[in-house]
């Protein structure tokens, strides 16, 4: 069944379009993030559907029933935004329970909500303290907490961990998605993080200037990006672009300087215009040495440039056909600058776009 539909939706502010045209169906019981840079309408097209903003032009439907003019309290969602917004002189339980006294709920249905929330959030030796005394991430908690305790079908997350430090911003993340396994609600998620959307998504929205430009799960915009700007967005250390042209010929190739790369393994979408210009999309991950036994489809031979020790493995810099290309090796395979290394790589795994518009061939 669906959950939340959002149907041909635009939104302007004065002559600005911030939404065109927006249509998403969300299944219930899906995780799904709109992830996109600053700028882009998530926060707007979240609002539409919470009921804080109207839209100009379409329709909302919450289970299937029209919510486009509703109150958001009447929309059966709960919102969580990035800066908690707790009531300083009330503690986490009055914050807690605020929303359902005024909704005129009775004392001891409120007291299981609150007792039930703070389980689940594990905030429950913390009810007596007022939001000076907590950390963030137990801030952010207590208002995800006041989402909870209202019972809802669909949860709204508007960038969540945007204001916690790095460490407990993946903490609370795992939190998040253990919280979406054991309610199995409807949530949407905000992010400007790829990582986050990665790891959290049933399905990915990929915004661009208030338009979806894909939608799919995280593995197949992971490893089919629709277009050049959603390949860069994904991924990190992010995917090398070189620029060529596909070569005439009975086997296609791509080639860049005087290097040429088979592309009969490549599956292509659309045909390349023969001799004209594309960009060769490979993920740094997804090269590896060419000498190791792996017999891949296509190698050359490179002269690392530059060494960035990452940890786990190293980011290593080079240039192929004169473009910088960077690729992943394991931390134990010490690398110098000057050293000349066989590298290669499987076309079916990489990309190819169109050079002037970005569409994936
Ligand atoms: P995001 O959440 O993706 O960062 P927003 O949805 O907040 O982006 O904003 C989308 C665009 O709409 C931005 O260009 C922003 O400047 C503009 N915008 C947002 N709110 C208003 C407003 N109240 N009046 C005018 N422009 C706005
Ligand atoms: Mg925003």
């Amino acid at each position: 069944m669906t959950s939340v539909a959002v149907k041909d939706v635009s939104l302007s502010f004065g002559t600005v379009e911030v939404l065109k045209s927006l249509d998403l169906e969300i299944p219930e019981g899906e995780f799904l993030v709109l992830l996109g840079p600053s700028g882009c309408g998530k926060s707007t097209l979240l609002n539409c559907i919470a009921g804080l903003l109207d839209v100009s032009k379409g329709q909302i439907f919450i289970k299937g029933r029209n919510v486009t003019w509703e109150e958001p309290k009447d929309r059966g969602i709960g919102m969580v935004f990035q800066s908690y917004a707790l009531y300083p002189q009330m503690t986490v339980e009055g914050n807690l329970s605020f929303g359902l006294k005024n909704a005129g709920l009775a004392r001891d249905e409120i007291a299981r909500r609150v007792a039930k929330a703070s389980e689940i959030l594990q905030i429950e030796q913390l009810l007596q303290r007022k939001p000076s005394a907590l950390s963030g991430g137990q801030r952010q908690r207590v208002a995800i907490g006041r989402a909870l305790v209202r019972d809802v079908d669909v949860f709204l997350f508007d960038e969540p961990l945007s204001n916690l430090d790095a460490k407990l911003r993946s903490e609370l993340r795992v939190e998040i998605k253990r919280l979406h396994q054991r309610l199995g609600n409807t949530m949407i998620y905000v992010t400007h993080d790829q990582i986050e959307a990665l790891t959290l998504a049933d399905r990915i929205a990929v915004m661009k200037g208030g338009a979806i430009q894909q939608l799919d799960t995280p593995h197949a915009i992971y490893n089919n990006p629709v277009n050049r700007y959603v390949a860069g967005f994904i991924g990190s250390p992010g995917m090398n672009f070189i620029e060529g042209k596909v070569e005439p010929g009975t086997v296609p190739a791509f080639r860049v300087g005087d290097v040429s790369v088979p592309l009969d393994r490549y599956r292509f979408g659309k045909d390349a215009v023969r001799g004209g210009g594309v960009t060769l999309g490979v993920r740094p991950e997804h090269i590896g040495f060419g000498d190791n036994g792996k017999a891949y489809p296509f190698t050359g031979e490179v002269e690392v440039e530059i060494v960035e020790p990452m940890g786990s493995d190293t980011l290593v810099w080079t240039k192929l056909g004169g473009q910088p290309l960077s690729f992943r090796v394991d931390a134990e395979r010490h690398l110098h600058v000057g050293d000349k290394v066989r590298i290669g790589f499987d076309p079916a795994r990489a990309s190819l776009f169109d050079a002037d518009m970005g569409d994936r061939l």
